[in-house]
């Protein structure tokens, strides 16, 4: 072995992320002896999507009932509350309210209710009264009440996952960029920016790179990843008690994003947001970053085009709450009348990988594909964090198939 070289492993994850963690912790714990190595870019876990979400671990309300996300949300939650339980990382449950403040969203709620109890979500619609005895800053016509939602810390919970999957035998190795990857049987040659290695099976989990670690291996997905950048506040210290739990709008049913909400955070802090717009690089975490070629791939694929043109309006919305803080705080008094803008610090953004089709429509479920050797996750967007554990399951029989 040179210096350049990787140990050679049965299973090569790419990415840190809580699916790349979850794939390698599932798999070595399921078949220990297997050597699993997890190769992250970055020089730590947890840098992107998965370190910088909302961190809510869904009831599974919003989804196609019989979808991957409804039935990896429900099995996904049940398992990531089990090993936040069982290593003792701090969570806690905090209950939400959906809330309609417009005649034409009660049709909508009605939706929501039926598709969480099809789900086996706990959830029942209320009145104004009762509303305001629950989440008494809180103020609507009608309200979806979901107790079952828990906040986590998901960085923490990814360290967790790779402190665990070093423990069972696996390695995760950061500052590891896959450059290319070449599938000629037995085997999978990969190059890093570590140095060479060999794999038996490889799994991409690259989250906002999915579909460029996808086409290194000469794979063609049907979808691109569009980044859509998701910009948070914070409640002041001092405006925290108007927050109990997790208060969230009607969503459009046609837009994958749920619009401006509060979440209590596991350390006490209340999140609001995050909005959704464009983003000028797949980690375009400000307006300012820009990444030339990523920007001119987005505009050459006809989807981004054609899914401008089908959002504008909403999309419009959106960049208002980007542009001003007081169309954003706007946004969420609707919801608790008492916020303004004043109560609103900036606090760090995400950006979320979106699979959109060459004719402009969303990869709404989760997708995983694969070829002989290697399997891509190709679409992973919100519930994944929540469902990880689930989809790390899915993913780890696909590798398992692969084997023999
Ligand atoms: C703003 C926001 C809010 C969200 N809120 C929630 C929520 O409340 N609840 C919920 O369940 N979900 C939520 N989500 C969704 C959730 O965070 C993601 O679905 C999940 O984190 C996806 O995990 P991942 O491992 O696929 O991707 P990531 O976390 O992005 O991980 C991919 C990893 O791959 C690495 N990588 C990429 N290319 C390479 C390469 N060539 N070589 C090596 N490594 C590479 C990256 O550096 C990264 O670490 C939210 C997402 C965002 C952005």
């Amino acid at each position: 072995m040179s210096a350049t070289e990787l140990p050679a492993a049965d299973v090569a994850v790419i990415g840190g992320g809580i699916v790349g963690l979850a794939t390698a912790y599932r798999l070595l714990t399921s078949r220990p002896g297997l050597s699993v190595t997890v190769l992250e870019k970055e020089d730590a876990v947890a840098r992107h999507q998965s370190g910088r979400n909302s961190n809510v671990l869904h009831s599974g309300v919003y989804y196609r009932p019989g979808c991957l996300k409804a039935r990896n949300c429900r099995a996904g939650k049940a398992a990531m509350e089990a090993f936040l339980e069982r290593e003792g990382l701090p969570w806690r449950r905090c209950g939400k309210v959906v809330v309609a403040t417009r005649e034409a969203e009660l049709p909508r709620l009605a939706e929501l209710e039926r598709r969480a109890l099809a789900n086996g979500a706990a959830a029942r619609l209320v009145g104004a009264a009762e509303l305001r005895e629950i989440g008494p800053t809180a103020a609507g016509l009608q309200a979806l009440v979901v107790p079952g939602p828990g906040v986590p810390d998901s960085g923490a919970g990814c360290r967790r996952l790779a402190e665990r999957s070093e423990g069972a035998g696996g390695a995760v190795r950061p500052g590891a960029r896959l450059l290319s990857l070449d599938e000629r049987a037995p085997s999978v040659r990969l190059g890093t920016t570590a140095g060479g290695g060999e794999a038996r099976v490889v799994v991409n989990c690259a989250g906002l790179h999915s579909d460029r670690v996808a086409a290194l291996g000469g794979s063609r997905p049907e979808a691109r990843i569009l980044p859509f950048r998701g910009e948070y506040f914070e409640l002041r210290p001092e405006a925290r008690g108007l927050v109990r739990g997790l208060i969230y709008p009607v969503p459009d049913p046609a837009f994958p994003f749920l619009g401006v909400h509060l979440t209590p955070t596991v350390g006490g802090g209340v999140q609001c947001g995050p909005n959704a717009v464009p983003a000028f690089a797949r980690e375009g975490y400000r307006w300012s970053t820009v990444r030339p070629a990523e920007l001119a791939g987005a505009l050459a694929w006809p989807g981004s085009w054609r899914l401008a043109a089908r959002y504008w309006r909403t999309g419009w919305g959106e960049l208002r709450r980007s542009l001003s803080r007081r169309a954003f705080a706007a946004a969420l008094a609707r919801l608790v009348p008492g916020l303004d803008a004043g109560h609103l610090l900036p606090a760090p953004a995400g950006v979320r990988a979106q699979a959109v089709r060459r004719d402009g429509s969303l990869v709404d479920d989760f997708l995983i594909q694969g070829s002989a050797r290697v399997v891509h996750v190709l679409n992973a967007p919100s519930p994944a964090a929540t469902a990880a554990l689930a989809i790390g399951e899915t993913v780890a029989a696909e590798v398992e198939k692969r084997l023999g």
